[in-house]
């Protein structure tokens, strides 16, 4: 659509609103208002306060026009007059009568009631008619898909006072509206104390650019979030201008690239153009790999992008620094930047914005618990320790699931099984209803199951386990053991890598130790047995032929990582075999311990079999031998324990 037809249907809407507001004005004003208030000529109301009849008056510098009343109380009278610009004593003149004046109104309740009137009938008018305006606009705009893009940026939306958008119009198209105030703070950003730390002196210098140019100090121009998905890039650079209290620009780089070639050099030029006049701002670019590619990556190059990221080049290095702009990038792929846009002066600074550690990611759930009704004896620690390696998104995405479980449940607030059960339905999905498994193939995944907790139970540093399921989850996955963590650790040792490769191996172990034959469900163990393995040659040093030679280079680190052989074709080879060896060996250690307790893997598998899902310590008391007198069971499990127990007994005799 045309701009110009643009502009005119709006100013034809505008000019509804106002005429609708005026009738009603009209209307409404003598009934309520003008009623009791009589209006006077200049020189009747000089007289008035000359005979002392004036008992207040009021000035209103806009209208000029001048209210006063006579008499007081109930026989209180309401007069206005236009003001007489010429007269220059009436300030003299009413402090020598002693009538009290103010530039406030003269309370008359009557005229406030025209007014709330007013606003009651007149603002919902006003909202209607530029609400369908807005609306008539979007079904425009979505029907002819017209040249502009997707680049308005209601930026004001969703937060109090969100009528910042409708500053664009009128405009050219290419137009990224600033947020006045992002609503959001460092408060609002749990466990990335570092990441905070560096910001906030950005956030310092916002407040105050004065302070440092005085000083002669160069603030950075640009500053880069570096991090996995969910971690909280877009909310801290949300939070810095929050705290500063200044605009915010938020464009997406995929914004700048657009079809057809210098529409995107435009859009950066409009983007710097307004920050400038907004300054102190933040001009926030998120996913900036899209436009800050580097240049020679690949064979296809995209002229478009190419403008645009030069553009940007040169817009940083322009721009008035002693303003007050912080250009504010964020990326997960930091290995793919253009070498020009990290050189000083442009995105100097890199800050890292890591998966959160325990402590971390505690903190982010109690953040985001604290908009959820929750039981009070909730227990987050738990849920912390039960998700090492979620961002942030994944940790409120738990809390929120476990909210809409206690809804479905018909609960009034968030129980720790709520809790518990998000963690799975976001770690391994939704259960599956659809899917019956027949007995035959619960038996098999039964012995799967235990066969990876009885590895891992009997192993030294293997984490406990906590849970143990057979129940099918829309993921694919039709069962799984869960082990949790006590302590949060960042080094992994040769030997614990080991024994993580039996228990991934413990599934398909069980499965050949009891059924001799084997199923397709250890792919996915097979998978992750296979990467570790690889990682623990090519990457930590962990065998013994390669000893310390990298043999890979990681890739996207912050997008799962995987990593690329740099060795010669020969090399590639033998590395495959030694991570045939490692696997291997893991593999006969996994059946040697199942073996050893073939009958506690009987015992366990059929309980599993029966009760589908157990928890941790079920499942130790079993293995340890201490029975279940405690805990609670259905009839049909405790026939089957029994019955294991009695070949338990057997074993001893
Ligand atoms: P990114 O930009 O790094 O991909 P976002 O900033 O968009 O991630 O985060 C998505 C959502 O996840 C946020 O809106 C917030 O609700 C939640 N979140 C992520 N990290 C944190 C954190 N550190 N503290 C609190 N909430 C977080
Ligand atoms: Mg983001
Ligand atoms: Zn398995």
């Amino acid at each position: 659509m045309n701009q110009k037809k643009k502009r005119q249907s709006m100013i034809l809407y505008v000019l509804i609103a106002i005429a609708v507001l005026l009738v009603l004005r009209t209307v409404v004003y003598p009934t309520f208002d003008t009623q009791k208030v009589s209006e006077v000529d200049y020189s009747t109301f000089v007289s008035m306060v000359g005979d002392n009849q004036v008992t207040q008056v009021q000035l209103d510098e806009n209208n000029k026009t001048i209210s006063f009343k006579t008499g007081d109380g109930d026989s209180a009278t309401y007069y206005k007059t236009n003001q007489f610009p010429g007269d220059t004593d009436l300030v003299k003149r009413l402090t020598e009568h002693n009538v009290p004046f103010s530039a406030e109104p003269v309370q008359n309740s009557n005229s406030n009631l025209g007014w709330i009137v007013l606003m009651i009938y007149g603002l919902p008018i006003l909202a209607l008619v530029l609400g369908g305006w807005l609306l008539n606009r979007q079904l425009k705009k979505s029907m002819t898909d017209d040249d502009e893009g997707p680049s308005m940026n209601f930026g004001g939306g969703g937060f109090p006072g969100g009528f910042g958008g409708l500053g664009g119009f009128g405009k050219s198209g290419a137009k990224v509206v600033a947020q006045k105030a992002t609503g959001v703070t460092f408060k609002d950003v749990a466990g990335q104390d570092e990441a905070k730390e560096s910001l906030e002196e950005i956030v310092s210098f916002l407040e105050k650019p004065k302070r440092y140019e005085s000083i002669g100090a160069k603030l950075p121009r640009g500053a880069l979030l570096v991090g996995p998905p969910g971690t909280g890039k877009t909310l801290l650079a949300k939070a810095v201008a929050g705290e500063a209290g200044v605009p915010f620009f938020n464009i997406a780089g995929s914004e700048f690239v657009e079809m057809f070639v210098g529409r995107g050099a435009a859009k950066v030029r409009d983007l710097f153009k307004q920050a400038n006049e907004k300054a102190p701002c933040i001009v926030f670019i998120d996913e900036i790999d899209t436009v800050g590619k580097r240049r020679d990556a690949g064979l296809t190059t995209n002229d478009e992008r190419e403008q645009t990221l030069n553009q940007l080049l040169t817009e940083m290095d322009g721009f008035d620094n002693h303003k007050g702009i912080v250009v504010l990038g964020a990326t997960n792929r930091p290995d793919t930047l253009d070498q020009a846009l990290l050189r000083p002066g442009r995105f100097d600074r890199r800050i890292p914005v890591e998966l959160p550690d325990l402590a971390g990611r505690k903190a982010i759930l109690l953040l985001h618990a604290n908009d959820v009704k929750m039981d009070s004896d909730i227990d987050l620690d738990i849920i912390a320790r039960a998700t090492p390696g979620a961002s942030g998104a994944d940790l409120s995405n738990i809390i929120n699931e476990a909210a809409l479980r206690a809804v479905r449940m018909g609960r009034q607030k968030v129980s720790q099984e709520d809790l518990t059960e998000a963690v799975e339905v976001v770690i391994a999905g939704e259960k599956r209803k659809s899917t019956v498994l027949s007995e035959e193939e619960k038996k098999i995944v039964s012995y799967h199951e235990i066969g990876h907790a009885i590895v891992a139970a009997a192993q030294k540093k293997q984490a406990p386990v906590s849970k143990i399921t057979i129940v099918p989850r829309t993921s694919g996955a039709l069962g799984y053991t869960m082990q949790v963590e006590e302590d949060e650790h960042f080094l992994v040792s040769k030997q614990e890598a080991m024994e993580q490769l039996s228990v991934l191996c413990g599934g398909r172990a069980s499965e050949e130790l009891i059924f001799k034959e084997i199923t397709t469900g250890a792919s996915n163990d097979i998978e992750r047995a296979t990467k570790l393995a690889r990682n623990m040659v090519t990457q930590y040093g962990m065998s013994d032929k390669f000893g310390m030679v990298a043999l890979g280079e990681i890739n996207n680190r912050y997008l799962g990582g995987n990593s690329d052989l740099v060795c010669s074709e020969g090399t590639a080879q033998e590395i495959d075999i030694e991570v045939q060896n490692l696997v291997e060996t893991a593999h006969q250690n996994a059946l040697r311990i199942l073996k050893e307790n073939q009958f506690k893997l009987h015992e366990l598998a059929r309980y599993l079999q029966v009760k589908e899902t157990i928890t941790g310590e079920e499942f130790m008391r079993l293995f340890k031998n201490e029975g279940l007198k405690d805990i609670p069971q259905t009839g049909a499990s405790q026939a089957s324990t029994s019955q294991a127990s009695e070949t338990e007994k057997d074993k001893k005799q």
